[in-house]
């Protein structure tokens, strides 16, 4: 998959994708928990990437699956502690992503302080579209994020809700780890995160970015 990637025409290959936890107030609330006062990070494998027209592969023996629709930043160029003042001249592009997630698995892991990694690193739990040039949107902050299930509107928010911004995020994880050129940042997701089942068909929007759109099968093993 990582060949598929493109941002403007040229590939990319990413060495992770990082995802933020709770990023909007109203997935918060939704969630039952409280807005963070700083970025909690997690990171997918890079495995779990699906090209835009893939299907998602649904576990059926893990309970409930959610599709969150969010925003990617894409890196042309990495980097470590990077100033928040620079961080947008590392972003090359912006798509639109899929964080889907084993519900009761996350869930379960929170209880028990497990980690995240089965809820969210499934193959195929991280559908992204083309990117788009960076160059060509004009503020990241300011779009409108739709997700339709099967044709009806389930997430319909906007990127100015985020609790952090791009260049806010994109600082504070290049403190943790170095952060290299082809990464993908998934910058949460809004309230409405929906059961997804077999025969789904999900599709997301994000003006000025792309569309995504993924059917759902059951995945046998
Ligand atoms: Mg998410």
């Amino acid at each position: 998959m990582s060949e598929v990637l493109t941002v403007g025409g040229r590939r990319i290959r990413p060495s992770k994708i990082l995802c933020v936890a709770r990023n909007y107030a109203d997935h918060a609330r939704e969630m039952g928990t409280a807005v963070p006062e700083k970025p909690i990070f997690f990171l997918k494998p890079t495995t779990a990437l699906l090209p835009d027209g893939g299907t998602v592969l649904m576990p059926t023996d893990v309970g409930r699956v959610d599709v969150e629709t969010e925003l990617a930043a894409i890196l042309g160029r990495g980097g470590r502690d990077i100033p928040e003042t620079d961080a947008r001249h590392h972003v090359a592009g912006y798509a639109v992503f899929f964080d889907i997630t084993a519900r009761d698995l996350q869930g379960k892991a929170r209880t028990e302080g497990s980690p995240w990694t089965a809820a969210k690193g499934y193959d195929t739990f991280a559908p992204i579209s083309r990117g788009v040039l960076a160059s060509l949107v004009k503020d990241p902050h300011a779009l409108p994020i739709r997700l339709r299930v099967n044709g009806t509107v389930r997430q319909d928010s906007n990127t100015a809700q985020m609790v952090f911004r791009i260049p806010a995020l994109l600082s504070a994880a290049s403190r943790i780890m170095a952060l290299e050129r082809g990464d993908i940042l998934a910058t949460g997701t809004p309230a409405g995160v929906w059961p997804i089942a077999p025969g789904d068909v999900l599709e997301a929007e994000i003006p000025g970015v792309g569309t995504l759109r993924c059917p759902v099968a059951a995945r046998n093993r």
